[in-house]
């Protein structure tokens, strides 16, 4: 099957949002829930390519399927089902578009925080701590190595900008954000949900150096686990088997895409065509990643 690169579904569906790699639909008839469709598209240093992984909307979405089961005993979560055969009739006519790729999720009011949980010093982190010792403007311990794991995981969130790049705040700064209540809720939630995810990873050999969850509230103000959980596109997964202190670790799922990209010096442009090795040996990533956390065999 050739990457799907984009969705098209004709009313009562209405496309509402589209992000990287999700296109996201209401349907005009039950405006509770909403469609998440994960597409093949492939983003890199912030721009999407012109071509896409085949089946990689696919792989994302069982992935995210299996977290939100891992993590159902202890949350609340948006999903209602991403089992073809349990969505809404409504659906049936767009199989091309939409089978083993959506999920059917409740909407709810989303929470303006992205909340990140670190297990790891990395990224952002490792640059923020070189320079004065802290991480989110929290002082971390003295002498800590790029990749090393923090004494214990620490709540890390940052703004959801509408436009530009999400900034790291200190968890503090949440209160004022979302009031001190929902603050505290979501940062203990965050991070127990986060040693759930490592401690389940970690059997299978994967580390996660740290992920982002998003949250949204009901009409009880009850706390719920939306957005996508745990995927290569939320989280920073390395090898276990490949994973030293005092360097950065390969990212997992992108590696081959970065490293080309670098290579043939067009990083961040928009528009660039993969050769068919690069597609090939990144589905290959992403189907080692579903079979590692998931514990099955990828079946196109
Ligand atoms: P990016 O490609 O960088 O992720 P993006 O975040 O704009 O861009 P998506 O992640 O595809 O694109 O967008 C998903 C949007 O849907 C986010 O704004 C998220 O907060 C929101 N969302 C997630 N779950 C729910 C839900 N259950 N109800 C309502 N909105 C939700
Ligand atoms: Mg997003």
């Amino acid at each position: 099957m050739p990457a799907l690169l984009q969705t098209n579904l004709p009313a009562p569906f209405r496309k509402i949002a589209s992000g990287k790699v999700r296109d996201i639909y209401e349907c005009q008839e039950d405006l509770s829930t909403l469609y998440f469709v994960a597409t093949d598209r492939i983003s890199a240093f912030d721009v999407i390519m012109e071509n896409g992984i085949p089946d990689k909307g696919k792989i994302l979405t069982k992935i995210s399927e299996f977290w939100f089961n891992v993590l159902k005993p202890h949350t609340a979560t948006h999903l209602v089902t991403s089992e073809w055969d349990k969505m809404p009739a409504v659906a049936a006519p767009f199989a091309d578009q939409l089978k083993d790729r959506t999920m059917l999720v409740r909407r709810y009011k989303v929470l303006p925080i992205e909340a990140i949980v670190r297990g790891y010093i990395t990224g952002s982190a490792w640059s923020e701590y070189k320079k004065s010792g802290t991480v989110h403007g929290m002082p971390m311990p003295e002498g800590m190595q790029e990749s090393q794991a923090f004494p214990e995981p620490l709540f890390t969130p940052s703004t959801k900008a509408a436009e530009g790049h999400d900034e790291n705040i200190h968890p503090d700064q949440v209160k004022d954000i979302i009031g001190a209540d929902l603050a505290a809720k979501v940062a203990e939630l965050s991070v127990k949900l986060y040693k759930v995810a490592r401690d389940t990873a970690k059997e299978k050999g994967i580390i996660i150096a740290d992920t982002k969850f998003e949250f949204g509230v009901d009409e009880q103000n009850n706390v719920i686990l939306v957005d996508e959980v745990l995927t290569p596109d939320s989280s920073r997964f390395w090898l276990a088997a490949d994973y030293a202190v005092g360097k950065p670790q390969e990212s997992f799922d992108k590696q081959y895409l970065r490293n080309w990209l670098i290579a043939e010096n067009v990083r961040g442009k928009p528009g660039v065509k993969l050769p068919e090795n690069i597609v090939s040996s990144t589905r290959q990533k992403y189907i080692e990643a579903y079979e590692m956390i998931c514990g099955k065999k990828w079946v196109a």
